[in-house]
């Protein structure tokens, strides 16, 4: 049987020598219950009842990261979002540069050229991120 993402999560940690804490478990549990983006307040939010420090919540989230559980999506000047990458298909984000709206679309041939690319490489893909910056409809009438 495959390793789950909490056993996953464990080894990364112990690796690094840090502490497997039960507070780090819950916060990769709350994590992959997201589906969608979300920030550090949502899953602090989330775990209010645990009395889980923001700062704890920031902290896990960039360990969440370095061990690929997770991706930063919003680039903007507003506060960093975060998606799930285990629950997400591989999509692309446009991202809005003065208001940080993040808008999804499908890969598509981008995909496939990637793939494409990889086989000539002999590289063993395993996921794609791709991210555009700019200024949404609204940002670019106002600009
Ligand atoms: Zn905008
Ligand atoms: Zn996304």
């Amino acid at each position: 049987m495959s390793q789950g993402p909490l056993e996953q999560f464990e080894k990364f940690l112990r690796h690094r020598g840090r502490n497997v804490t039960e507070t780090r478990r819950k916060i990769l549990r709350a994590v992959l219950s997201h589906r969608g983006h979300f920030d550090a307040t949502d899953i602090w939010e989330s775990l209010r009842r645990e009395r889980v420090s923001i700062a704890t919540v920031y902290r896990t989230l960039d360990l969440l990261e370095e061990a690929g559980f997770v991706r930063k999506v919003r680039l903007g000047k507003a506060h960093a979002h975060y998606e799930n990458v285990l629950a997400r298909e591989d999509h692309g984000h446009l991202v809005c540069r003065s208001c940080g709206r993040v808008i999804e679309f499908e890969l598509g041939r981008i995909r496939a050229s990637l793939e494409r690319a990889a086989t000539k490489e002999e590289f063993a893909l395993e996921k794609v991120h791709i991210q555009g910056i700019g200024l949404c409809p609204e940002c670019a009438q106002k600009s």
